[in-house]
């Protein structure tokens, strides 16, 4: 049985995360103890609930300890079964990152699934539904399956309500692939999403990201929402190269201007655009798992973040995987993964 601690290195939700994608994977139990114990509020809450609910149904799998606020589980899976899913975190909480969960699984299994996912699609400290469409399944398409991927209505915190839905096509194999350069820059979008707030929000966030980032602007506009369930606010940044697709988010809060939303949205492209580099910080913890599971993959990235480096430590739990990082510039890092193939 493979034991995890929950408190490891960057201490969140992830690590759950990626232990039940890649028990599904493997077919190995785990148990896992100390679950968030770095988080404000620790153990599981209505998001992580839902993903092992998602995970037990995936793989018809026997579970202790699946209760809000729980900081122990284990989880002891049977063979993966296809099908159609529906998987509703029942509050604003992350939907994408249920979906992060069971897709590892999913992408390998013997046939074709379709999942649709309610809850939040546009959260802070998750990805939101634009960079699984826009950036997360494309690239991991390169590694064989295909998707199609449909957001009906948006969800943002605190009134959620959102839903998507993804169409899976697995292989028995991904295949490894490498990502070195980006190539150049053939178009930037840039998307004030608006919900049930005033359309000059939007247009504020636009024209202080004009003011910080001097790049093409391909069709920059506010998008105003109108079947949300709660107001909400996202501005979403896409740059797209020859070889790979990017896409930066400011999530708008309450009692945060809209000028701070695009500052930090500005922020991450500008080091992303500095750095030169393909795959940006949170695509890097994201891509791990598929090229672990290929037994092959290589990329560069900007310096590797607390996620990056945690997800790396669980995922040598259930894999025969070794990586290597090597410094290759200011702010740019190559990781290349070597194993065996799942
Ligand atoms: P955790 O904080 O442990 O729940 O993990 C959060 C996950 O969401 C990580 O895989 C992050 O890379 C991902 N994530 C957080 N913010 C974003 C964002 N703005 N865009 C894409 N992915 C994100």
């Amino acid at each position: 049985m493979i034991a995890i601690d929950g408190s490891f290195g960057e201490g969140g939700g992830q690590i759950l995360r990626t232990s039940l994608a890649l028990s599904l994977v493997t077919g190995k139990p785990f148990t896992i103890e100390n679950i968030r114990s770095g988080r404000s509020r620790p153990g599981l809450m209505r998001q992580h609930l839902t993903a092992v609910c998602a995970a037990m149904d995936v793989g018809q799998a026997t579970v202790n300890g699946a209760e809000i606020g729980s900081q122990r589980l284990s989880f002891a899976p049977q063979p993966v079964r296809a099908g159609c899913f529906h998987f509703s975190v029942g509050t604003a909480g992350s939907a994408t990152l249920v979906l992060q969960t069971v897709l590892p699984a999913l992408i390998v299994a013997d046939e074709p699934s379709s999942v649709v996912l309610e809850g939040g699609t546009h959260n802070p400290y998750a990805p939101p539904y634009d960079f699984i469409d826009r950036v997360f399944l494309p690239l991991l398409s390169r590694s064989g399956p295909s998707f199609a991927a449909r957001l009906e209505r948006p969800g943002f915190y605190p009134a959620g309500g959102g839903r998507f839905a993804v169409e899976i096509i697995p292989v028995p194999q991904l295949c490894g692939f490498e990502l070195l350069e980006r190539g150049e820059l053939t178009h930037c979008e840039a998307r004030a999403l608006v919900a049930q707030l005033p359309r000059s929000i939007g247009e504020r966030e636009l024209t202080r990201l004009r003011k910080g980032l001097s790049l093409k602007q391909h069709n920059w506009r506010v998008e105003e929402i109108g079947q949300s369930r709660g107001p909400g606010n996202a501005l979403v940044v896409e740059l797209v190269y020859e070889q790979v697709t990017e896409l930066f988010t400011g999530f708008g809060e309450r009692r945060v201007t809209a000028e701070t939303v695009a500052d930090r949205a500005a922020k991450q492209v500008g080091r992303y655009l500095a750095a030169g580099v393909p795959v940006g910080p949170q695509l890097a913890d994201q891509l791990l798992i598929p090229l672990a599971m290929a037994g092959w993959g290589k990329f560069r990235t900007v310096k590797p973040t607390a996620h990056t480096t945690t997800n790396l430590e669980v995922i040598k739990q259930f894999l025969d995987v070794e990586m290597s990082i090597e410094r290759v510039g200011d702010d740019a890092v190559e990781i290349e993964l070597n194993g065996e193939r799942r």
